[in-house]
């Protein structure tokens, strides 16, 4: 696996993580749908700093961990949530900051959705990843390789089958985040993407 395929394919995903924490909002209505989000894209903020830092090593290493995931990952996801969520989202996006503030409140729910967030990262990632830290510090990445990987690599090798179901990945999500976005297009769209359906029906105003 060059590191240059790694490269390209990692991070341009992370943001299509988010329909994977859409569908979990709406599978469970009592989840907060900014914790959901948060923890979902979450893990991908320790491959640029491999890449500048530890670029001898592989980019996806604790934050792809269960352990890593449950503990460091959390709990960035849980500050991020809390104190950079409200002002990002109002300020891009315009939705109103008291009611991002009212969700992102620090409460035991608002820690469980990020940590099932985080959670849903790994399992989104590790079907589609030739190497996958998920057992650190037990058993080697390099031993769980992606099933969609192996898929793809029949007769091709792995670096080929890592970049098809990238793509295959990506497409899919793609379309799901399209769909939203198509879904909720006049229905004070950012609210449904960034506060959750329950919040944005309440202030429905079509
Ligand atoms: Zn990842």
């Amino acid at each position: 696996m060059s590191k240059s395929v790694g490269m390209l394919s990692a991070l341009p995903l992370t943001p299509l993580h988010y329909p994977f924490a859409k569908v979990l909002s709406k599978l469970d209505k009592r989840l907060i749908l900014p914790g959901l989000v948060v923890g979902s894209v979450i893990p991908d903020i320790e491959v640029p700093f491999m890449w500048v830092f530890f670029s001898e090593y592989q980019d996806h290493f604790i934050l792809h961990s269960l352990i890593g995931a449950l503990t460091l990952g959390l709990l960035a996801a849980v500050l991020v949530t809390r104190f950079l969520y409200p002002p990002i989202i109002s300020f891009v996006f315009g939705v109103d900051k008291d009611r991002l503030n009212e969700a992102c409140r620090l409460k035991p729910i608002l820690v469980l959705s990020c940590a099932i967030g985080v959670l849903s990262h790994l399992v989104l990632d590790v079907p589609m990843h030739p190497y996958n830290p998920i057992l650190w510090p037990w058993v080697p990445s390099s031993n769980i390789v992606g099933i969609l990987v192996l898929f793809f690599a029949q007769g091709n090798g792995i670096a080929v089958g890592f970049v098809r179901a990238n793509a295959l990945m990506s497409v899919v999500m793609l379309f799901f985040c399209v769909s939203i976005l198509v879904r909720y297009r006049k229905k004070k769209l950012w609210e449904h993407v960034w506060l959750g359906d329950d919040v944005g029906e309440s202030q429905r105003v079509d």
